[in-house]
């Protein structure tokens, strides 16, 4: 394989690139002049040396002082009563950016189809479990996009947390209708979001 193909095969692995973006990704870079593309392996380097995942959300953070958390599950001002468990980080940046929830968050890492015990093993259950028990939440959002493999994911997360028997008094709340059935977080406008998240139940 040569050293286009080779790159053409890695970027074509990338989310949302197929083959043919991956093509236009490698053209482009053959005509970056050296220090740019040093400017970039660089950074991919440094991404790779400096980010952490969170111990508590799971979600990508650049190390700093307050080792082992990241800037939301180590901030005095969030309610920690809340929990907003979605599957992937994106999400987590799509409900942040409408600034209408102050709560924390859980990363489940993914969806399932099946509740098959090597779909399921993708998941950060056992995560979930230690995050859930011993803390006192009062309601926890299960927040997976309303794909039919979110649905199963809800379904499977709702099991999770009533097999712990937890308190009664603890609600398991979902995002409202708003965005569409089979539409994800990730691309809905921060207005449906935020409707979703007030409109919870
Ligand atoms: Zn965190």
């Amino acid at each position: 394989m040569d050293s286009i193909d080779k790159l053409v095969a890695i970027l074509k692995n990338f989310p949302t690139v197929g083959s043919r973006t991956a093509g236009r990704f490698v053209y482009y870079l053959m005509k970056l002049p050296k220090e740019r593309t040093d400017e970039l392996i660089g950074a991919i380097l440094e991404l790779k040396n400096k980010i952490k995942l969170c111990e508590m959300c799971f979600q990508p953070y650049e190390a700093s002082a307050k080792e082992g958390l990241c800037n939301i599950c180590s901030s005095t001002s969030r309610n920690k009563n809340l929990l907003c468990i979605i599957e992937k980080e994106t999400d987590l940046a799509s409900l942040e950016s409408t600034k209408k929830y102050n709560g924390l968050y859980f990363i489940l890492g993914g969806t399932v189809a099946t509740m098959k015990k090597e779909d399921i093993d993708q998941l950060r259950i056992e995560q979930l479990k230690n995050r859930i028990k011993g803390n006192n939440f009062t309601e926890i959002i299960v927040a997976l996009n309303p794909t039919p493999e979110g649905r199963t994911t809800s379904v499977l997360v709702e099991q999770t947390i009533k097999e712990l028997g937890l308190s009664p008094a603890l609600k398991i709340t979902h995002l409202a209708r708003g965005i569409p059935v089979g539409g994800e977080l990730e691309y809905a406008d921060e207005e449906t979001l935020e409707s979703a998240l007030e409109g919870r139940k």
